[in-house]
């Protein structure tokens, strides 16, 4: 793998060989990095190379990812996600710059997760792994499970017992082993953690595995490719544990470091006022966080303790990035807004960095004439009962037209 030079930890700055299981810092424990030769990125493929290429998923972007290849092993599609202009939603918030929906929520398991995932199951197979786990607020779970079947690898999965219904099915259908812990995440994932090291599986934990971030950092690199390379001035999105966060910040990064990109963009951290550790510290400018309850109907970033607070805090103050917090009234308005003006259906944390953007446009924290991404991360048919919730239930009538035509007032 010439691309890559080698792991750095996030915390000493001690660096490793990136081997498939290496995952923290063999010194102090810290969370690791992987660092790239971006001379010989930029001599092995570029930007114009790269825009002619047919393949269509993540791994169009191999020389920016930690792989030397994917293997004849049956992958599922993930990435390549449509960036939709959004015209409307724009003109309804009042916005008067350029907006655009990336909508990961199409992913195969219906989250942005599934380029982690895609990820861990590649390096779980050069680790001569037949066996992956994680815990999980849901997405990552149910994109391991899916991605792991499509390759004929077992999965053990660990989700906290709030896991929206959507995503259990998805696990079960998938012939994950599910283990539904009554407790928080934070249980869940101290649980998990005990039982990978017992029976020594594969770990797909996020935060503790740097190759899951290169996997989310593809949405990056498509961003970026799906406007020609022009970057835009904001790109917002949810953040839980922030690795998502951390790993948008590092695809534009690595564009960056191999001359792909000529600037980069601020980063718009949105969490829900019930539960946000990371935009408290961040709006701070401290990287001591605290940790807090879980209080929100977005089950995938009510994360009261991190586990990716170092870098995703980096990102955002690196990016000079900006904080917002929403109410769950604010997402529920958000799934509505994007359902109706753009046809796309979000679960909570999935509108969550629309909840935001919308909330900078109002507050005015962002200019009018700005260019903005925001990222769609999981689709609505995860969790049905909060799409409910936000849209309401149908009229219901009897077989009859004449009651329909009273119904609608004809
Ligand atoms: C996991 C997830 C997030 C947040 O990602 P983190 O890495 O936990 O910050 C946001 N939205 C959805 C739909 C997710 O599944
Ligand atoms: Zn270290």
């Amino acid at each position: 793998m010439k691309q890559v030079i080698h792991a750095r930890c996030t915390m000493c700055g001690h660096t490793v060989e990136a081997a498939p299981e290496t995952t923290v810092c063999p010194v102090c424990g810290g969370i690791l990095d992987i660092e790239y030769d971006y001379e010989y990125i930029r001599s092995t493929l570029s930007k114009y190379e790269l825009l002619d290429r047919t393949e269509r998923s993540m791994w169009r972007y191999m020389e920016f990812l930690p792989v030397e290849g994917i293997g004849r092993t049956p992958r599922l599609r993930v990435g390549c996600s449509p960036l939709y202009k959004a015209e409307k939603l724009s003109q309804e918030i009042g916005f008067k710059g350029t907006l655009y929906i990336k909508d990961d929520g199409l992913n195969p398991t219906a989250s942005l997760k599934d380029r982690a995932s895609a990820m861990a199951v590649v390096k779980a197979e050069e680790a001569g792994k037949t066996t992956i786990a994680c815990s999980s607020t849901g997405n990552a779970a149910s994109s391991l499970a899916g991605n792991a079947a499509a390759a004929g690898m077992k999965t053990f999965i660990f989700v906290p017992a709030r896991a929206p219904k959507g995503k259990v099915a998805q696990l079960m259908m998938f012939g994950a082993k599910v283990i539904l812990v009554d407790g928080s995440y934070e249980d869940t994932f101290r649980l998990s953690a005990e039982a990978i090291d017992h029976y020594h599986w594969y770990n797909r934990n996020a935060a503790i595995n740097p190759y899951l971030m290169e996997g989310k950092k593809t949405v990056s690199l498509e961003i970026a490719e799906q406007l020609l390379f022009k970057v835009p001035d904001y790109v917002a999105l949810s953040v839980g544990d922030g690795c998502t966060i951390a790993g948008v910040w590092k695809g534009f990064k690595d564009l960056y470091g191999a001359g792909y990109i000529d600037r980069l963009p601020r980063l718009i951290s949105v969490q829900a006022s019930g539960c946000c550790p990371i935009n408290t510290a961040a709006s701070a400018h401290t990287m001591e966080w605290v940790p807090q309850e879980e209080n929100t109907l977005a089950d995938s970033i009510a994360v009261g303790v991190p586990r990716n607070p170092v870098k995703a805090l980096r990102a955002i103050e690196e990016s000079d990035g900006i904080t917002v917090n929403v109410s769950d009234e604010e997402i529920l308005d958000a799934m509505r807004l994007l359902g109706r003006t753009q046809g796309v259906f979000a679960e909570p944390a999935g509108a969550t960095g629309t909840a935001g953007l919308k909330k900078a446009v109002e507050t005015g924290i962002i200019e009018k004439d700005a260019s903005v991404v925001s990222i769609v991360t999981g689709n609505g048919l995860k969790d049905v009962a909060n799409a409910i919730k936000a849209a309401g239930e149908p009229l219901m009538l009897p077989p009859d037209m004449a009651k329909l035509r009273a119904a609608l007032g004809d």
